[in-house]
């Protein structure tokens, strides 16, 4: 954990931002930031939290910090994701007041933030950021982000997760504290953000394209994100399989009796093969699937019961101390 600093000196507010392989838009995304943050008026800070990144992210981080004494950084040990890198970054965010979180490649408007803040008052401990349109996306990608909110509103019991609002957002020093409370490994940030309640508020937003460089979901990784999501927050595929099991034993027995009726009544005169086959195939197919989801929740289990730390710090810099990139 960073070494303490005076009182006098100590940010009120911090902006997170997880880095992967973003050397082309930080300095940019950091003018942005700095112009919002010097009209939003109060003492702040930057963390930036390098993933693992491949290209010369680290390098443009480290010239952030000698230009700018309000930039702190966190250097992970390797790619953890963006929902670790996030959290390595709330970790050592020193905000007394709030925290602001954002996406790197200006996806996220820097300038939305004097909103966010605009909007923050005592009674409001979370402001978050909805998109209006989605500009530069497939329509492959809006459809599926869209079925997935709704999937994910009808599953969430009792968590409602607002729809079309990414990590974008400002958090208040409570709410901060409360979900830094969660350690778990399959981290969810939405449902998170979600799952600790207090009073909350949207602001509307319109999406850019990214600035630069590519993204790194595709669609295998929004799947997975989308499975990530259905199966932290919710048991109810497990049930599925139970009651999908149950209609088909239903429709199977009734289909037994109808055979054993048709038997008794006009004899036996076809050997009953492609029957046979096709109520096999489909219950093995039921089965598999059944057997497949509820290794799904085993395997989080597992990940979860090895009980790791969330990730590890190679170095990391806090804005305003003089000895960079210590190691700890
Ligand atoms: N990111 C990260 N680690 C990763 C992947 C992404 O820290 O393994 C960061 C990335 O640098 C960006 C943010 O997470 O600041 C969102 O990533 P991206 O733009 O690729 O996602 P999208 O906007 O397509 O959801
Ligand atoms: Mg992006």
């Amino acid at each position: 954990m960073p070494t303490p600093l005076p009182v006098s000196d100590i940010p009120s507010l911090s902006v997170v931002v997880p880095c992967y392989n973003e050397q082309g838009v930080l300095p940019e995304f950091h003018q942005h930031l700095c112009a919002v943050m010097d009209r939003v008026g109060r003492p702040w800070e930057v963390v930036y939290v390098n993933d693992g990144s491949k290209d010369q992210t680290l390098v443009v981080m480290r010239d952030l910090e000698q230009q700018d004494n309000r930039v702190s950084s966190v250097n992970l040990s390797r790619n953890f994701g963006k929902e670790i890198a996030l959290t390595a970054g709330l970790d050592h965010a020193r905000g007394t007041q709030g925290v602001i979180v954002i996406d790197a490649d200006l996806q996220d408007p820097p300038e939305v933030i004097e909103t966010l803040v605009a909007e923050w008052s005592d009674d409001v401990d979370m402001v978050y950021a909805r998109r209006r349109a989605r500009e530069g996306e497939s329509i492959p990608k809006r459809f599926t982000a869209w079925m997935f909110y709704r999937v994910m509103a009808k599953l969430g019991n009792r968590v409602v997760i607002p729809p079309d609002t990414g990590d974008f957002r400002l958090l208040s020093r409570r709410a901060l504290d409360s979900l830094l409370q969660m350690r778990e490994r399959h981290r969810f940030m939405k449902g998170l953000f979600a799952w600790i309640g207090y009073p909350s508020k949207a602001v509307f937003y319109d999406r850019a394209p990214r600035a630069a460089g590519v993204t790194s979901f595709n669609y295998w990784s929004l799947w997975n994100f989308a499975l990530e999501g259905i199966t932290s927050f919710s048991v109810l595929p497990l049930q599925l399989g139970t009651y999908l099991g149950f209609v088909i034993s239903l429709l199977a027995v009734l289909y037994g009796g109808w055979i054993v009726l048709n038997t008794l009544l006009f004899g036996s005169h076809v050997p009953g093969y492609p029957s046979l086959m096709s109520v096999i195939l489909f219950l093995g197919g039921v089965q598999l699937m059944t057997l497949g989801l509820i290794g799904e929740y085993i395997g989080r289990i597992f990940n979860e019961t090895k009980n790791r730390p969330l990730y590890f710090v190679e170095s990391y810099h806090v804005a305003g101390v003089p000895q960079a990139g210590v190691k700890p």
